[in-house]
């Protein structure tokens, strides 16, 4: 199939056309319809075979991978995303593989109503870069750098399964509990809290996803609004299922260090903490308070006994 045939057969028609894409796929660029009172938020994320992802991942959950770690970060502004260009690298032309990889994609980017409207296609080791463009009103993006004294920290979901779920996905994939059947499809199909992330502008004073662990995540919402935090374990949202595979202090820290959740993480001055349990009634994704923002600059993780804790005594060997 030439690269030509293999785009038109794939990519396409892959996603639903929405009425603000003048030109997609097939020109030498996209032409986009905004409207006059919008600005456009843009992001981009390149995983990677053996590095991003196992090899042995199944093409589907690579394709929603592509596109949920991008929807993490459009969230994570507050802006809605609407389009998105797809730079593929294939080792070989596999059928079956584009097959499944496009459908994961196409999967989760009907849920969103985003278009896919260009790329490029080389050959190469397996390598994906997706784009995707969102858009917002004036001023309703959502930074790192805007927390202040007196915020209540919350964070979407549970924390801690992606981490364990890459240890079960490493280990063996056969014969799975139901728990650990879930924590490993927490870990293959992280879902991007979009519907979260568009309810928080005008509350949210601070906003980040949670890609790399919380305690690391949070720092960068620290650093970028020179402030500090305090943090209580004891509050940190577990699964179940979590609580079930591991002790409680080895699940404490996987939801503080472990990646992969695509959770949010963001902090509301306490006079509109009550908007919280709307937002999460509305869109059906818990909500936790986790802790709350300090003038003292730096993380304290505070104990169930009210010690601080220090994250690099606990070790982060945990298997
Ligand atoms: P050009 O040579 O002008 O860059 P290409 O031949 O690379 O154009 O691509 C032709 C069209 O197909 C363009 O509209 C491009 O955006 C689109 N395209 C190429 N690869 C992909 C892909 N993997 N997914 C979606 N669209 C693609
Ligand atoms: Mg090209």
């Amino acid at each position: 199939m030439s690269e030509f045939s293999l785009i038109k057969h794939y990519f396409q028609h892959l996603t639903v056309p929405q009425s603000d894409v003048v030109r997609g796929i097939g020109d030498d660029a996209a032409v986009l319809e905004i409207a006059g009172d919008q600005q456009i938020v843009v992001c981009v994320d390149t995983i990677i075979a053996g590095q991003h992802f196992l090899l042995d991942t199944p093409a589907q959950a690579i394709g929603h991978r592509a596109l949920a770690v991008n929807l993490s970060d459009i969230a994570a502004m507050g802006a809605v995303p609407r389009w998105f260009t797809l730079a593929l690298t294939l080792p070989e032309e596999n059928a079956a593989w584009l097959r499944d990889f496009s459908q994961g994609l196409a999967a989760l980017a009907a849920n969103y109503s985003v278009q896919l409207i260009g790329g490029d296609t080389t050959q190469g080791s397996l390598s994906i870069t997706l784009q995707l463009i969102g858009t917002i009103k004036p001023h309703q993006a959502i930074l790192r750098s805007g927390a202040k004294v007196g915020d209540k920290i919350y964070v979407t979901g549970s924390l801690g399964d992606a981490g364990l779920g890459l240890e079960i996905c490493r280990a063996n994939m056969h014969n799975l509990s139901p728990e650990r059947a879930y924590l490993s499809r927490r870990y293959q199909y992280p879902q991007p809290r979009v519907e979260v992330g568009l309810q928080l502008p005008g509350i949210a004073n601070s906003l980040i996803d949670i890609s790399d662990g919380l305690a690391a995540d949070l720092q960068h919402i620290l650093e970028e609004s020179q402030i500090g935090a305090k943090l209580y374990v004891e509050e940190l949202p577990l699964s179940p299922a979590l609580c079930q595979q591991v002790s409680m202090q080895q699940a404490q820290i996987l939801a503080l260090t472990a990646g992969d959740d695509y959770e949010l993480c963001f902090t509301v001055p306490s006079a509109l903490t009550d908007r919280i349990e709307n937002i999460a009634q509305a869109t059906s994704v818990k909500c936790t308070c986790i802790g709350e923002i300090v003038a003292e600059n730096g993380l304290q993780i505070i104990g169930p006994a009210g010690e601080e804790i220090h994250l690099e005594k606990l070790g982060w060997e945990l298997f």
